[in-house]
C-alpha cells in the first residue's frame, strides 16, 4: 500500500511514500503524517491511499521510503473540504500544501499544540477513613468541596484560602482526588451572554425564512439563496432561526462575518441563542484558543461556527447550512496565497457538501446580484425594516457649495453641525464615518507645493499628532516632523486632507462638552479596545462616535439617530472600476447605522459630487437602480460580473526587471486566445517598501482560459529571483 502525501514545504506536488503495515490499518485521507524528507523529518496530509505501485518497465522498481506515524488519527480534512482545498489549489493557481495549510488553523498544527491540562481536585463522595480521620479544618474543606463540587487546584486554593500541600494530604487521607484534566480555553469566558428566544417573525422575514429552509424538500444539492435585506430588516434573525432548524434536524452551520464585524456583539447574538454550541474563530483569540474552538468543532461538541472568511473551513459535521453575511464585504477575499474568495468558497464548499448557501447583504456585490437574477441564486427580499421603522431620510450636502463662505471647504458643513447641536440637545447619539485610507493628514510647504513622502513608498506621509511624527501607512517606517521644506527649505508647512484626528480636534472645538469616542487604526491597537469603546458608546457614555470604516458594518446602536458621511468622494476616485459600486456599499451601510430602533434616522452625506449616480442612489436607498445602471456600464465595458479579471502584479527592488517582466508577460499573454490583456502599467500603488509594482489585468470569459493562460506562462517563463509574480484571480483590489 502506498500513500501520496502533500508535504507542508510549498513545493507543490505530491509525494509519494510506503504505508508501513502496523499503520495500514489507520492510515486514513485527510490524516497528518510524519514522513522522511531527505535527510530530516517532514509532515504532511494524506491526500491519497492505493495499492502498491507495479514495478518499473525495467524490473527495477524503486524503494520508496516508509512512513514515519501517524500525527494525529483524527483525519484534519473531511473529503468534502479536501475537495474544497484542491478546487481552490487549482482556481487561485496557488500550490496544494499553502491551501491545505491556509484551511487548518496554524495554532492547531505547531507541533507543541495541546489541550491544556490543570490540576483538578474532586470531592470523594464518601469518606473512605471515616470522617474522624480528618482534622477539623481538613473537615471543613471538604465540605466546602463538596458544596461546590470541587474546582480546579488554583481556584480551590484562592476560594478557601488553602494551599496545594493542604489538598494533597487531603487526598493522601482519600477525601479528594487531585488529577490533571482538560480545561477548556474559552474566548467567551467572563462575558455575560444572556439567552434570547426567537422572536417572531413578520411575514416578509418569514418568505426569506421559507425560501432558505424550503431548499431542503429537494432532493438535489440545493441553489444558493441571496438574502437581500435592507438594513436593518432583521436578516440576523432569518439567520438565527435558519440555524436553528438544521440544528433540530442534527445539522451543524457556518455563519461568516467581515473581521471588522466581528465584534463580541455579533458573538453575542449567536451565544445568546446557542449557547455552549457555539464556536467563535477569530484574530483576536489566542494560540490556546483557537486549539480548542477547532478541537470542539472537530469531535461535534460545537455545531455552531462563527468567524471571519477562514472560518468556510471549519471542520463541521453533517454541514447543514453556511451563511456568508455582508457578503459583499472585501474582507472576504484573502489578499495573499491562496487569493481565495470565502464567498466563493462558501458556496463550493455547499456545492460538495450538498448544504445550504446563504449569502446575506443590504448591498449585494453585482457578481452575486447578476447570479440572482440569472436565477443561478434563488432570491430572498426583505425591502422594510422591522416594525415598520423608516429607512433614515438622507441629505446630500455639496462641499463645493459650502466652500463659498470659507475659502477652504469645512470638515463639517453648516447643516451637519446643526443637526450634530440637535441631537446633543436631545441627548441623541450620532455617528461620523471619515472614510479615509492612507493618507489622512499629510504635511505639504506652501511655498513650492512639496508633499514629504516615504521614501520607500509611493505615498505621502501621514502626520500622527499622539507622537508628533510622520508615519507611512504602508511599511510603517516613520520620521520626525521636519522643520524646513526638504526640497526648499521654506519653514512654511500647512497639513493637507482631513484625518479622524483631526476631525476629532475640530468637533471638539464646535462642542466642547460633546463626549466623543474616536475609533481608527491607531486608537483601536490594543486586544480589547475595539470592544470597549464600541460598548462605552452603547452604554451612553458618549455623545460620537467618529471613526473609519471600522464603524461602517454590522454595527446596531439603538439611539443612533444621526449619521454622517463627512466625505464620500474617497472611494469614488479610486483607481478601481469597482469604485461606484464601493460608493454605494458604504454610503448605504453607513446610513444602514441610524434611526434602527424606535426613533427615526437622519442622514447627512458631505461630497463633492452629488450629482454622482452611485451617491444619489445610495442616498435615494435605490439598490436595485443602481445595479440596473452599473450592469449595464460593466457590460459595455466587458468587467465583472460579464467576464472575469485577474491581475498580475509584479515586484521588485529593480525597477528596470519589474517593468520589463510586465511588459514581456503582457506581450506573450497577448498571444492567448480569448483573453484580453491589458499593457503593462505601474501600479497604481507604484511602490512600496521599497519595492516597484507593475501590473497587467488579464480578462477573459470564464477563469477557466485565465487559469489555462497564467499556468502556461508561468511554466514557460519562471520568475527570475529578482522578481516577485503575483497572480490574483478575481481580484476585488486594482491597488
Ligand atoms: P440586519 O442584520 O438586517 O441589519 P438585524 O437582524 O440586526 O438587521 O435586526 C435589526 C433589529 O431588529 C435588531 O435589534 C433585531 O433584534 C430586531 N428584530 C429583528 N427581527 C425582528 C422581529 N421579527 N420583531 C422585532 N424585532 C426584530
Ligand atoms: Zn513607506
Amino acid at each position: 500500500m502506498v500513500a501520496s502525501v502533500a508535504i507542508d514545504l510549498a513545493l507543490d506536488r505530491l509525494f509519494t511514500y510506503e504505508v508501513p503495515a502496523e499503520l495500514a490499518e489507520k492510515l486514513r485521507i485527510g490524516q497528518l503524517l510524519r514522513v522522511p524528507f531527505g535527510h530530516r523529518e517532514a509532515r504532511g496530509f494524506v491526500l491519497g491511499i492505493r495499492g502498491a505501485e507495479p514495478a518499473n518497465q525495467d524490473g527495477a522498481g524503486f524503494a520508496l521510503k516508509p512512513i514515519l506515524g501517524i500525527e494525529d488519527e483524527a483525519p484534519f480534512f473531511s473529503k468534502p473540504v479536501l475537495e474544497l482545498v484542491k478546487w481552490i489549489s487549482q482556481y487561485t493557481c496557488s500550490p496544494i500544501e499553502t491551501c491545505l495549510k491556509c484551511a487548518v488553523p496554524g495554532a492547531v498544527l505547531k507541533p507543541n499544540a495541546r489541550p491544556k491540562e490543570r490540576l483538578f481536585v474532586e470531592p470523594k463522595s464518601r469518606l473512605s477513613g471515616g470522617a474522624e480521620s480528618l482534622t477539623q479544618y481538613q473537615r471543613e474543606l471538604y465540605d466546602n468541596l463538596v458544596r461546590v463540587g470541587g474546582g480546579w487546584m488554583q481556584q480551590v486554593c484562592r476560594e478557601f484560602k488553602t494551599t496545594p500541600a493542604t489538598l494533597r494530604a487531603l487526598a493522601a487521607k482519600g477525601a479528594v482526588e487531585v488529577s490533571q484534566k482538560v480545561q477548556r480555553r474559552d474566548p467567551l469566558a467572563g462575558r455575560n451572554v444572556l439567552p434570547t428566544k426567537p422572536l417572531a417573525l413578520n411575514d416578509m422575514q418569514r418568505a426569506a425564512l421559507e425560501t432558505i429552509t424550503s431548499a431542503d424538500a429537494d432532493a438535489a444539492p440545493s441553489r444558493p439563496v441571496l438574502l437581500h435585506g435592507v438594513t436593518g430588516s432583521g436578516k440576523t434573525e432569518i439567520y438565527l432561526q435558519a440555524i436553528a432548524s438544521e440544528l433540530e434536524a442534527g445539522r451543524g452551520a457556518i455563519v461568516l462575518v467581515p473581521e471588522i464585524a466581528l465584534t463580541p456583539q455579533t458573538v453575542r447574538r449567536f451565544a445568546g441563542r446557542f449557547g455552549g454550541k457555539v464556536a467563535v474563530l477569530h484574530s483576536a483569540l489566542s494560540d490556546g484558543e483557537r486549539y480548542d474552538e477547532w478541537h470542539r468543532i472537530r469531535t461535534g461538541e460545537a455545531r455552531v461556527v462563527v468567524g471571519p472568511r477562514s472560518a468556510v473551513f471549519a471542520p463541521v459535521r453533517d454541514l447543514g447550512l453556511i451563511v456568508v453575511d455582508e457578503e459583499h464585504d472585501p474582507s472576504y477575499k484573502q489578499d495573499e496565497t491562496p487569493r481565495y474568495h470565502a464567498r466563493d468558497v462558501a458556496v463550493m464548499r455547499g456545492h460538495f457538501e450538498g448544504c445550504k448557501v446563504v449569502l446575506g447583504s443590504a448591498t449585494p456585490s453585482l457578481e452575486t446580484w447578476l447570479n440572482a437574477k440569472r436565477g443561478k441564486y434563488a432570491l430572498a427580499s426583505v425591502p422594510a425594516r422591522v416594525a415598520d421603522r423608516p429607512m433614515p431620510a438622507v441629505h446630500l450636502v455639496d462641499l463645493d457649495e459650502e466652500r463659498a463662505g470659507y475659502g477652504a471647504p469645512p470638515i463639517y458643513s453648516r447643516f451637519l453641525l446643526d443637526a450634530i447641536a440637535d441631537r446633543l440637545r436631545k441627548g441623541e447619539q450620532t455617528i461620523l464615518f471619515l472614510n479615509r485610507r492612507g493618507y489622512s493628514r499629510t504635511l505639504e510647504c506652501r511655498e513650492c507645493g512639496h508633499v514629504v513622502e516615504c521614501p520607500d513608498c509611493s505615498v505621502p506621509y501621514t502626520y500622527h499628532l499622539a507622537d508628533k511624527c510622520l508615519r507611512c501607512h504602508v511599511c510603517g517606517g516613520w520620521r520626525m516632523e521636519p522643520r524646513t521644506c526638504p526640497q526648499c527649505g521654506a519653514r512654511d508647512f500647512a497639513y493637507a486632507g482631513i484625518g479622524t484626528q483631526r476631525a476629532e480636534s475640530a468637533l471638539r472645538k464646535c462642542f466642547s462638552h460633546a463626549r466623543i469616542i474616536r475609533m481608527d487604526a491607531d486608537s483601536t491597537s490594543r486586544k480589547n479596545t475595539h470592544d470597549d469603546l464600541l460598548s462605552a458608546f452603547r452604554a451612553g457614555k458618549a455623545d460620537v462616535l467618529l471613526g473609519t470604516q471600522m464603524i461602517a458594518k454590522g454595527l446596531d446602536f439603538p439611539n443612533v439617530t444621526l449619521v454622517g458621511v463627512l466625505n464620500a468622494d474617497t472611494s469614488l476616485n479610486m483607481p478601481d472600476f469597482r469604485a461606484a459600486e464601493r460608493t454605494f456599499q458604504l454610503v448605504a451601510q453607513v446610513s444602514g447605522r441610524a434611526g434602527r430602533a424606535e426613533k427615526p434616522g437622519e442622514v447627512y452625506v458631505q461630497t463633492f459630487s452629488p450629482g454622482e449616480p452611485a451617491v444619489k442612489a445610495a442616498a435615494e436607498g435605490d439598490y436595485a437602480g443602481f445595479a440596473a445602471q452599473e450592469l449595464k456600464d460593466r457590460e459595455a465595458g466587458f468587467y465583472p460580473p460579464y467576464c472575469r479579471l485577474a491581475t498580475l502584479l509584479f515586484r521588485s527592488k529593480d525597477e528596470a526587471a519589474a517593468r520589463a517582466w510586465a511588459e514581456m508577460y503582457a506581450a506573450s499573454l497577448k498571444t492567448a486566445k480569448g483573453l484580453k490583456v491589458s499593457d503593462a502599467t505601474p501600479a497604481a500603488l507604484e511602490r512600496a517598501e521599497g519595492w516597484f509594482r507593475y501590473q497587467v489585468l488579464l480578462r477573459a470569459a470564464t477563469a477557466r482560459e485565465i487559469g489555462a493562460a497564467y499556468r502556461w506562462i508561468s511554466r514557460e517563463r519562471p520568475a527570475p529571483k529578482d522578481v516577485r509574480i503575483a497572480f490574483d484571480m478575481d481580484a476585488q483590489s486594482m491597488v
